[in-house]
C-alpha cells in the first residue's frame, strides 16, 4: 500500500473486531489511529461468539426457505430464528426487504460476493497469524457439520453439492460409523457428518486482546467509554465528533458501529438498514469427552466451540430488537440442543451467559464504504453472522478505499450506496 497523507489522522467510532481490523490496516497504511468505543473494547457482539473463520459459510441468510421459517416462529418463542412481531415501521421496511431477496438467485447472488471476500479474509488472517503469532487458540482443523437423522444427511449433501457447484466449496462427507473416530466426543448412531477442512477457529476474545495489545504497542490509541453522541459538518464533510468525552477531530471518520449503524443514519445522511440479530452463547467449562473440532448441529442450529480452557454453545437469530435481557429458557435450549448428538453435552460449572446483537442487512451483505454524501465519512458495518470471518479483508477494504486505490476485490456489492 502507498504511504498515507502525512500526519492524517483516522478515528474508528466501535471497538469490535470489525474496528478493530479496520485500525490495523489504516495503521500499516501510515495514518495516525485513534478508536472510540462507548462501552469497553470487543465488549459486544465481538466477545463470546462462536470463534468460527469459516469460509464454507457461503450461502446468506436470504434464502428461500427463510421466509417460511420466520413465518412459523411468530407462534413459536422458543424457535431457534424467531422474528417478534413490532410495530415500528423500520422493522417492518427491513423484513419486507429481506422477503423480497429470500429467493434462489438473490442467495447465489449475495453468496457469490460474500464467497470473494470471505476467502480474502481467511488469506489475510493466515498471514496476519503468520506474522503476529497471536495467543488466540487458532485452530486449523476445520469445522464438522453433523447431522443426526439420514433425511438431515440427504439434505445437506444437496446443500453441499450446490455450494460445489457454484462456489467450489466442498466437504468430506463422513458417514455415521466412521465419525466417532474422527470425534469421539459424538454419540454413536449419528447419521454421518461434512467436514469443512478449510474453516478455521479461534478464541475471539483472546485474539480481540491479542490484536488490540499489539495495535496499541504500535502506536493505534484506544479510548474507551466514550460514545459518539453527535458529528460536526461543514462543506459535505464531518470536521469533528461530539462524544461523552469532548470533541474529537480528524480527517477521516469510519463507523464500525456494528448493531447500533443505524442510529447513525440521521447524522451521517445516509440509509444504514440494519437490525439486531440477537443470538446467545454460554460458555463452561470442559467436558469429559470434550469435542477436539468446532462443530455445528444444523438439524438443531447450535454451534460448539472447545477450547483449552473452556467449551462453548451458541446459537439462535432473534429479531426483537435491542432486546437485552437472556431467558433462562435460551440458556437451557442451548445445552439440550447438544444432548443428541454429545456423551458430555454440557458441563455445570458455567463461566458465562451472553448475548450478542448480531448487525443484519436485509440483503445479507456487509456495508464497506465511503458514505454517499459526506466525503470524508465511511462505514464498515453491517457483517451479519460472520463479522469474524469477514473482519480482515473489511479492514484492508477500508484502507484501499479511503485512499482511493483500486480494491482488491470487487467492493461494488457492498457500497453504502445501495440502499
Ligand atoms: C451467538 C453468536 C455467534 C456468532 N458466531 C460467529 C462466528 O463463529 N463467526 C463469525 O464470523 N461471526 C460470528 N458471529 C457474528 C459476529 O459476532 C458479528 O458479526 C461481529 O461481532 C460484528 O462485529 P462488529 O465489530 O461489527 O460489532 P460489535 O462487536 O458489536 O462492535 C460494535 C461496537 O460499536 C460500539 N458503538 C456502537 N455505537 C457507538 C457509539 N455511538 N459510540 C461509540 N461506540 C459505539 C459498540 O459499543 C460496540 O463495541 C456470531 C454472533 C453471535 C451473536
Amino acid at each position: 500500500m502507498k504511504q498515507a497523507l502525512d500526519g492524517e489522522r483516522v478515528i474508528v467510532v466501535g471497538a469490535g473486531i470489525i474496528g478493530i481490523a479496520c485500525a490495523h490496516y489504516l495503521s500499516k497504511a501510515g495514518f495516525s489511529v485513534a478508536v472510540i468505543d462507548r462501552g469497553t473494547i470487543a465488549g459486544a457482539c465481538s466477545h463470546a461468539n462462536c470463534g468460527y473463520i469459516c469460509p464454507s459459510h457461503v450461502l446468506p441468510l436470504t434464502e428461500p426457505d427463510a421466509i417460511g421459517v420466520a413465518l412459523k416462529s411468530l407462534l413459536n418463542r422458543n424457535a431457534p430464528f424467531r422474528v417478534k412481531p413490532s410495530f415500528r415501521p423500520a422493522f417492518w421496511n427491513w423484513m419486507w426487504q429481506f422477503t423480497r431477496r429470500c429467493n434462489h438467485r438473490q442467495m447465489l447472488w449475495a453468496g457469490a460476493h460474500l464467497k470473494a471476500i470471505l476467502d480474502s479474509s481467511l488469506v489475510e488472517y493466515r498471514q496476519l497469524i503468520s506474522a503476529e503469532k497471536f495467543d488466540c487458540e487458532w485452530k486449523e482443523n476445520g469445522l464438522l457439520y453433523v447431522l443426526q437423522s439420514e433425511a438431515g444427511m440427504e439434505k445437506f449433501a444437496k446443500m453441499d453439492r450446490m455450494l460445489t457447484e457454484h462456489f467450489g466449496v466442498t466437504a468430506e462427507r463422513v458417514e455415521g460409523n466412521d465419525l466417532p473416530a474422527l470425534e469421539p466426543a459424538l454419540k454413536s448412531g449419528l447419521a454421518g457428518a461434512f467436514h469443512y477442512k478449510d474453516d478455521v477457529s479461534v478464541r475471539p476474545d483472546l485474539l480481540n486482546v491479542a490484536w488490540t495489545d499489539s495495535l496499541q504497542e504500535s502506536g493505534v490509541e484506544f479510548i474507551e467509554n466514550c460514545q459518539l453522541l453527535d458529528v460536526v459538518k461543514a462543506h459535505s464533510q464531518i470536521t469533528h465528533l461530539e462524544t461523552s468525552q469532548g470533541e474529537l477531530s480528524a480527517d477521516r471518520f469510519i463507523f464500525a458501529t456494528g448493531a447500533w449503524s443505524a442510529q447513525l443514519s440521521a447524522m451521517l445522511e445516509c440509509r444504514i438498514p440494519i437490525q439486531p440479530g440477537k443470538g446467545y452463547s454460554v460458555t463452561m467449562s470442559r467436558p469429559d469427552p470434550c469435542p477436539r473440532h468446532p462443530i455445528l448441529f444444523p438439524e438443531h442450529k447450535v454451534g460448539v466451540s472447545p477450547f483449552e480452557q473452556g467449551y462453548r454453545l451458541g446459537s439462535m437469530m432473534e429479531f426483537v430488537g435491542y432486546d437485552s435481557s437472556i431467558p433462562a429458557r435460551r440458556i437451557k435450549q442451548l445445552r439440550q440442543s447438544a444432548e443428541p448428538y454429545l456423551i458430555a453435552p454440557f458441563t455445570e460449572t458455567e463461566h458465562q451467559r451472553w448475548y450478542g446483537w448480531r448487525p443484519m442487512t436485509w440483503d445479507s451483505l456487509p456495508i464497506i464504504g465511503r458514505t454517499p454524501r459526506l466525503s470524508n465519512a465511511y462505514l464498515a458495518t453491517g457483517h451479519n453472522m460472520l463479522g469474524l470471518s469477514l473482519a480482515t479483508a473489511t479492514g484492508k477494504l477500508i484502507a484501499e478505499i479511503i485512499q482511493d486505490q483500486p480494491t482488491h476485490i470487487d467492493a461494488t456489492a457492498f457500497s453504502p450506496d445501495r440502499f
